[in-house]
């Protein structure tokens, strides 16, 4: 049943809600993304959420890691720049997000893609006054879910969006694997209300759910996606898109209908075990042009 606050995304929704680069734009004007992530257990995953995000319209983007792997990312990343962050045993050490004022100097942040859970890190105490959006994702999620009481009490003013497998969603909220599957659409909304997030509940039929209980379905994508990569190809996208938009919930739509009407292109000309994540940030460019 899809209700007044629950609607399907369409491809005309898309595309009456994608946005147009200014023909004065600038790298500075079109939004700087910065992305934290990665650990010398886990270097693909930040080099693909930054990629997907140069892929998707981002002016500058700026990727944040461990600086034991610095050299490895960077020799994988030619568009973007690079902040290393002091390590241990290949993770950002703990204390170290906490006490960055140069957050500031980008108009949204995602964290999480491939950073590991040895060291602890206060993600509300290190974005509480960050006035950009902030996605969360993968181990970002696992941090999260230690320190969910204060999400709770103490409020970000800006958008904080959350995209969730439902392995991590089960995490976040203590129920079974099974419980949130059973109940994809009050979970979210529960969760979403409760902490004041934008949830983004991944799978087959990926929902979104935005903080005052509102939700769409998506239902682009396919079995191809099921592979290391997928999720964050699309944390990298959610995150330019954020930037391009005015309306958060229009950038997370837009960006998860693309990133899976892209997987549904590739398998016409791909068998679906053949599809890798790279595929999808590398096909973005020809099917962000079939939606303008
Ligand atoms: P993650 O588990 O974080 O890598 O995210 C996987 C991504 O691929 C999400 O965007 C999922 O919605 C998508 N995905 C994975 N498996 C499927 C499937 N069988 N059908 C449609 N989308 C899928
Ligand atoms: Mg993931």
């Amino acid at each position: 049943h899809v209700g007044v606050s629950r609607r399907l995304i369409t491809e005309e929704q898309v595309k009456k809600t994608l946005t147009k680069r200014m023909p004065d734009a600038h790298k500075g004007s079109v939004g700087r993304a910065l992305i934290i992530g990665g650990a010398l257990q886990m270097t693909g995953a930040p080099v693909l959420t930054t990629y997907a995000c140069l892929r998707s319209g981002a002016g500058l983007v700026t990727l944040a890691v461990p600086d034991s792997i610095q050299p490895i990312v960077s020799q994988k990343l030619t568009e973007s720049t690079f902040y290393p962050f002091k390590s241990k045993n290949g993770q950002i050490e703990s204390g170290q997000l906490e006490n960055v004022d140069y957050y500031s100097n980008f108009q949204g942040v995602a964290i999480g893609p491939g950073m590991g859970r040895e060291q602890e890190h206060q993600l509300f105490h290190a974005f509480k006054n960050y006035v950009g959006p902030l996605v969360i994702d993968a181990d970002g999620l696992y941090h999260l879910s230690r320190e969910l009481q204060l999400w709770k009490k103490e409020r970000r003013s800006a958008p904080t969006i959350i995209t969730p497998h439902p392995g991590e969603m089960a995490s976040l909220t203590k129920l079974s694997i099974q419980e949130v599957e059973a109940n994809r659409f009050d979970v979210s909304k529960q969760f979403a209300m409760t902490y004041n997030m934008y949830v983004v509940l991944k799978g087959p039929f990926t929902i979104i759910t935005t903080p005052a209980g509102e939700q769409w379905i998506n239902v682009t994508g396919n079995e191809s996606l099921a592979k290391g990569g997928s999720g964050d190809v699309l944390t990298g996208m959610i995150l330019a898109f954020l930037l391009q938009h005015k309306n958060i919930a229009a950038a997370i739509y837009n960006a998860v209908y693309i990133h899976g009407k892209t997987a549904d292109m590739l398998i016409k000309t791909h068998d679906v075990w053949s599809v890798l994540a790279s595929d999808i940030a590398n096909n973005l460019p020809k099917v962000i042009l079939s939606m303008r």
